[in-house]
């Protein structure tokens, strides 16, 4: 059979228009998909295993017979076996049991048993094994072969699934699935032999290393599977650099002029990425710079300073923001800023309507408005731009990535992939998220870089204290002394149970109860489900230090910045990832004041959840908790669920196969060098049509 990724699953035996469907949530859809759908783990019944040698936590044939066997009334009642051969004893634990079963179960029996061993009171245990009645006389044949178990769902059994891939994997010849490295890449296994490998492992292979990710066969295809990812980062960047963007060059007068308004003057780090982007941005070229800086750094304020040298040579600049609340801050900010210099500046809200929202979108179009702010209401089909040169992305993480390609198609002119080429802006990218190293290179490979990896001279470490929340009447005294001070507190009601409607409520009832115990003090309320206005108002009366005390939602989790704040706490924080407590965290240290972070939490506590807090105890440093969330949770929760969702990955998992990313990088680019011709069939192969969503 020819081109496997062009032959539908149904021409399998057995493969209907219904299978096929539930196939399809599976992302199978031709025989090459399941060609490359790989066993989860394996299961090795090949062998019998001595009962004295068993490891918790592994699964194991054994073999033995029934010493004793009895029905015991513990904290529940169940059936248990103890069974023996000439290396030691094991128990065999049933909850659920019948009287035939207790019948046959007796002392003398010989029994044989898999499955997975734990550690009880009385040593190893095997709770509900597989089990057959063995005899001397009529031995039964172990298995040939470590039996594989696949990701599957929807009533598709692990037999269908696995009888699915070994008619798919007969199907597997040099014709049907072309090796597409050149030979210098492939070392120990061509394409072909690992993935069968991979599907049907001899039983000589060691099963721990397969369960590590490293084995060379499984090398052999995340190498493959990476670079064919980051050939299409690559390819990205190439086909939006060929096209010409205008030349914005440095007015150092009027950003001189700038800055001397400013109240405090930038930081060598603030300069430096200023310098790197403002250079970028000089070039014919599109920019595509990532400026990342932890919480509080002072990115908004870089931003400005691109934006300036935009709108100096004539050309309009737009930022996106990911909340409502965010965008009316920093309009706020860029009025203080630029009004002075005479810059208009138009806003679009999603609930702006009628004659105010034509008002905006009429500046925009005819360019009287030459600094644009807004949220997602940016890349609406009628938001029309003068001349768009310079597009300006805040806390990208929370965008998913089609969501930026959009707004730069907004540029003098549209199309990425359209024939002529059109002028594009440069682009600027925001994140607080301190992004490993590790991941950076491969998510975003086609991307410049620039760190603001300081903080505004005076800042002082956010102390931070974990709470247990039988104690909040402390922390209730301790918000009022704050306030009492003249200092201004959050206090953070989180997701319980996902449900943002419970979070809201809870909110309210904090709300209502500390009025009632706080009387003396202004407490402020705000969610997700005021209406935006209201949202903006409430934030500028806390601004205003009209409000002591606000009640939130995690809708404050990103970019909001009122440095009189400076306490802040956090309920449920043991549910919350280390990135989220940061960023939140990161709502206060933005003045010079001491500024406090308490963390309540429910216990007791997960062995999880412990060490997380203890984290956020430990440390105020992005970077570091950045690392530790990879390795706990994975880059989804690092980078934000939308960005890297859009990257679906088959076999390669970025934070185990990290390690993997400096070889990746050489091999792409050797492939572009040496072998160009292949570089469009392997994104062809793994990431198909995906792949205009991919670039970052
Ligand atoms: P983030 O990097 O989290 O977006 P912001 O741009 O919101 O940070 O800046 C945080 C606060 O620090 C703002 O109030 C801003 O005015 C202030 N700021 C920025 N740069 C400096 C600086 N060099 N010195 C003092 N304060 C600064
Ligand atoms: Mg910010």
């Amino acid at each position: 059979m020819q081109n496997l990724h062009k032959v539908s699953v149904q021409n399998l035996r057995g493969v209907g228009p219904q299978l096929a469907e539930k196939l399809k949530k599976l992302r199978i859809e031709t025989i090459q998909d399941l060609v490359f759908h790989l066993p989860l783990r394996y299961v090795d019944k090949t062998k019998i295993s001595p009962i004295g040698s068993l490891q918790p936590l592994t699964s194991a044939v054994i073999e033995g017979t029934i010493k004793a066997c009895d029905v015991v009334f513990g904290r529940r009642r169940s059936l248990v076996c103890k069974l023996q051969d000439n290396t030691g004893i094991v128990t065999v634990r049933f909850y659920h049991f019948t009287w035939s079963q207790q019948r046959k179960l007796r002392i003398g029996t010989k029994l044989r048993c898999f499955g997975e061993i734990r550690r009880g009171s009385s040593g190893s245990e095997l709770y509900h094994p597989e089990y057959t009645v063995i005899s001397d006389d009529f031995p039964i044949a172990l298995d040939d072969k470590f039996t594989p178990v696949y990701p599957t769902g929807d009533g598709i059994t692990q037999t269908r699934i696995r009888r699915l891939c070994a008619l798919a994997l007969a199907e597997l010849d040099n014709n049907s699935l072309i090796e597409l490295l050149p030979s210098y890449a492939v070392k120990e296994y061509s394409l072909i032999t690992a993935l069968k490998f991979l599907h049907n492992p001899p039983v000589t292979t060691e099963l721990h290393i397969l369960a590590t990710g490293r084995h060379l066969a499984q090398r052999r295809l995340i190498c493959e599977e990476l670079v064919s990812h980051q050939l299409s980062l690559l390819q990205l960047r190439q086909k939006i650099q060929r096209h010409p963007a205008t030349s914005l060059v440095e007015k150092l007068e009027q950003r001189d002029k700038f800055l001397a308004q400013l109240s405090f003057k930038l930081t060598p780090a603030q300069l430096k990425a200023s310098a790197e982007i403002s250079h970028d941005m000089t070039k014919p070229t599109p920019m595509l710079r990532l400026l990342q800086g932890d919480v509080g750094s002072g990115k908004t304020i870089v931003s400005a300073l691109a934006a300036l040298q935009a709108i100096a040579n004539g050309q309009q600049t737009a930022l996106m923001a990911p909340t409502e609340l965010l965008s009316a801050q920093h309009r706020l900010n860029f009025e203080n800023w630029f009004k002075p210099l005479g810059i208009k500046i138009a806003w679009l809200s999603g609930k702006l309507k009628g004659k105010a929202r034509d008002y905006q979108l009429n500046s925009i179009a005819d360019g009287s408005a030459k600094m644009v702010i807004g949220t997602h209401a940016l890349f609406q089909e009628k938001v029309k731009f003068f001349s768009l040169g310079l597009s300006i992305i805040d806390e990208q993480h929370r965008f998913g990535v089609h969501q930026r390609l959009a707004l730069n198609k907004k540029g003098v002119s549209s199309d990425v992939t359209g024939q002529t080429l059109k002028q594009l802006p440069h682009q600027l990218i925001m994140t607080a998220t301190p992004i490993p190293r590790t991941l950076a290179m491969s998510l975003y490979t086609n991307l410049d870089f620039s760190v603001i990896d300081e903080l505004p001279i005076g800042r002082k470490r956010i102390e931070t204290t974990v709470v247990d929340s039988s104690r909040r009447a402390e922390v209730i005294k301790r918000v009022a002394a704050a306030c009492v001070s003249g200092r201004q507190a959050y206090w953070v009601c989180t997701l319980i149970e996902e449900s943002e409607s419970i979070a809201i409520q809870a909110a309210e009832v904090i709300a209502n109860e500390l009025k009632l115990l706080l009387p003396g003090l202004d407490i402020g309320l705000v969610h997700g489900r005021l209406k935006a206005d209201e949202k903006i108002n409430v934030m500028n009366n806390f601004r205003d230090k009209k409000i002591n005390l606000l009640v939130a939602t995690t809708v404050i989790e990103v970019g909001v910045d009122i440095p009189n704040a400076s306490l802040i706490i956090v309920e449920n924080s043991e549910r919350l990832g280390l990135s989220q407590l940061h960023q939140l965290r990161g709502r206060v240290g933005r003045g010079a004041d001491q500024s406090h972070c308490v963390l309540l939490y429910n216990a007791p506590l997960s062995h999880a959840g412990k060490e997380r807090l203890r984290m956020m105890r430990n440390t105020n440093d992005g970077f570091k908790i950045a690392e530790k969330d990879l390795e706990l949770r994975g880059p989804g929760e690092v980078l934000g669920v939308r960005q890297t969702g859009s990257m679906h990955f088959r076999i390669a998992d970025l934070s185990r196969d990290a390690y993997l990313m400096s070889e990746i990088k050489v091999l792409a680019d050797q492939l572009i060098d040496n072998n160009p011709e292949l570089v469009e069939h392997l994104i062809e192969r793994w990431i198909g049509k995906s792949q205009e969503y991919v670039q970052a």
